[in-house]
């Protein structure tokens, strides 16, 4: 069975094994042809998660921005007044999109596992030192910059429909690219 995700790391810009490659049975560029049929928002998701493609990753935070207005607007969601100017939108789909692209992957820390608290080095307390940890509604309070009550009454809701949202766009875009890699 071919991993859809696995075919996209074939485009990645490390450089990859000659097993690798021929495991996967496509050239790169049967590959990127495939993706050409997404959207720039499943293009940029698949290639930044599965090729680790950072160069997207500006265009990726934009396009997920633009999504997210969408359905701010199409949903008639309330935006928290106190916040006006301040990227509230677009920091949800940033903490999203991390959560998508690096699972388990401590908030707080990137997964350095140490904190610099008074000048010394030590380790997170969100994830006692490992740099890894499952998001909750503490640590995605407290990236909001808010408390973990405001957060669960107010905003988790939406934040849980964005984070669909992305995993639709994934999926959808997996199963596009796959569907025509084996009609060409
Ligand atoms: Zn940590």
């Amino acid at each position: 069975m071919i991993d859809a995700g696995e075919l996209i790391a074939c485009l990645s810009e490390r450089p990859v094994s000659m097993e690798a490659r021929s495991a996967a049975f496509f050239r790169g560029i049967d590959i990127a042809h495939a993706m050409a049929g997404l959207t720039e928002l499943q293009s940029y998701l698949l290639r930044v998660k599965y090729a680790d493609q950072r160069t997207w990753i500006k265009d990726l935070d934009r396009r997920t921005w633009m999504a997210i207005v969408d359905m701010w607007v199409d949903n008639k969601w309330r935006y928290p007044k106190e916040r006006k100017g301040q990227e509230f939108a677009r920091n949800m789909g940033r903490l999203a999109l991390c959560e998508s692209i690096w699972p388990h992957t401590c908030l707080r820390c990137g997964g350095w596992g140490n904190d610099i608290h008074q000048g010394k080095i030590t380790p997170c307390p969100s994830c006692n030192g490992s740099g890894r940890s499952i998001p909750n509604s503490s640590i995605r309070s407290h990236y909001m910059g808010m408390e973990e009550s405001l957060w669960e009454a107010h905003w988790a809701d939406y934040y849980k429909q964005i984070q669909k949202m992305l995993e639709d766009e994934e999926s959808y875009g997996l199963g596009k690219m796959v569907r025509r890699l084996f009609a060409a």
